[in-house]
């Protein structure tokens, strides 16, 4: 299949070039040429098939012209070896629980797969690829973990010294093999800084090639459809309309929801939710985008206020506000108003959430009550609580269970590279350990 740019519908690329480059070269992002309909077969059967065969039939038409489909399935056996459940918490009210992997958040789905197929598409490739990711904390963990032994390709993860929490840091630091964290003595904005210098820097092009796995590749949002339609797959009752709430940041996600639904997923309506980096819900208001400098949150994975798939959601919806109002409802809510739904949903059913989970159930429960039909909503867990100890514990009477995963890796010594923020600095690291 092609790919597209959202700045220019005639601009196509291989499979190969829209992964590899990420973003294409007019700055537009990379579309699939075409999202089909799965054939009813597909959903008359879907109760019966498991997560692992019902992704295989979901990314199928995206990728079997260039990848062979016994590799396809293959790189979808290896990247989805976890369960999704779909928790029931009420009569008409479900989370899908996306935080089973191994870094406990719904990134692994992308960041999984999209190691695995670059593996692939690298395959005659003699230079070995190196991934540079900057991190302020959170997506860096997913998208290492993702290429951690993938055969070819080395990843080094740039992350400010001192500014993010015991917890973010040994999930980057404790990995070895192919990962290596560089610890750098600055910002978040150095580490990126650096990274940009080293996409551009041509002379450190000849030695060695380097590529992102940022959140906006179209290798990471594709395999995000398959747990829509795993969640769909595990309702009981498929009569009752279905609303899905999307806690959002990049929008990367909410994106994937919408090639479920083309691909035929009977959704109603979903939710777009934020907490008080409200673009995207602005926008759906007042049919004007409006991006502004992001505001500090407790659910501070969403801190975004320049949504960088917003293109794609353009895109889909023909660049008119009206056809994208029939598809997602916004929803924007403020830190206390997120406490008091991870305290409520504690004592009302004994479950916790997360801070950017909690903003996606705000979103389903204003929606329900604004909307009283016999209707079901389910709202995606994007993360486990443990993961975002610090705000969620203090809420609560009862101490959260460390997944066995994350306490492994919290007792394992830390391992990094403490550079300076000059570029000279790092491109001599890079040239003499890749
Ligand atoms: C990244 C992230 C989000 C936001 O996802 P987008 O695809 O950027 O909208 C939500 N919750 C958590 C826990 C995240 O890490």
């Amino acid at each position: 299949m092609k790919f597209y740019s959202t700045n220019n519908k005639k601009l196509r690329v291989s499979l190969k070039d829209a992964v590899l480059m990420g973003l294409a070269r007019d700055g537009g992002l990379f579309m699939p040429e075409k999202i089909s309909r799965l054939p009813a077969r597909f959903f008359k059967t879907i109760e019966r098939l498991s997560f692992q065969d019902l992704s295989y039939q979901v990314v199928k038409p995206f990728f079997k012209r260039d990848v062979p489909l016994k590799t396809l399935k293959n790189i979808i056996n290896d990247a989805f070896n976890f369960t999704v459940p779909l928790v029931q918490l009420t009569d008409h009210i479900y989370s899908l629980e996306l935080f089973h992997g191994p870094t406990l958040s719904f990134k692994d789905f992308g960041a999984r797969f999209m190691a695995r197929l670059t593996s692939y598409l690298m395959r005659n490739s003699k230079q070995g690829l190196t991934i540079l990711v900057a991190t302020s904390g959170d997506t860096g963990s997913a998208v290492a973990n993702g290429f951690l032994n993938v055969e070819g390709i080395c990843v080094s993860i740039l992350y400010p010294s001192k500014k993010i929490t015991e917890i973010q840091e040994k999930q980057i630091t404790t990995l070895g093999n192919n990962i290596t964290a560089l610890e750098i003595q600055g910002t978040f904005d150095d580490c990126q800084k650096l990274v940009k210098q080293a996409f551009l820097d041509e002379e450190l092009a000849k030695e060695i090639r380097v590529t992102s796995a940022n959140s906006i590749n179209v290798a990471r949002l594709i395999p995000q459809s398959c747990y829509y339609m795993y969640a769909y797959a595990q309702l009981k009752n498929k009569q009752r309309p279905v609303v899905i709430s999307v806690p959002s940041g990049n929008f990367g996600n909410l994106v994937a929801g919408f090639f479920a639904q083309k691909m035929g997923l009977p959704v109603s309506q979903f939710i777009g939710a934020t907490n008080i980096n409200n673009i995207v819900p602005h926008y759906l208001e007042t049919g004007k985008f409006r991006p502004l400098p992001s505001k500090k949150t407790i659910s501070n994975a969403m801190d975004v206020g320049n949504p960088s798939n917003f293109a794609r959601m353009l895109d889909l919806h023909d660049s008119d506000v009206k056809k994208m109002r029939s598809h997602v409802w916004g929803a924007h809510f403020s830190d206390d108003q997120t406490r008091e739904a991870i305290v409520e949903v504690f004592q009302n059913y004994n479950y916790v959430l997360d801070t950017h989970v909690a903003v996606g159930y705000l979103g389903l429960q204003e929606y329900l009550n604004k909307h009283p039909r016999s209707i079901q909503g389910i709202f995606l867990e994007t993360a486990h609580p443990a993961k975002f100890l610090d705000s969620v514990q203090p809420l609560l009477d009862q101490k959260i269970t460390i997944p066995p995963r994350l306490q492994k890796c919290l007792e394992k010594q830390k391992q990094s590279v403490l550079l300076s923020n000059n570029y000279p600095d790092f491109k001599s690291y890079l040239l003499s350990h890749s």
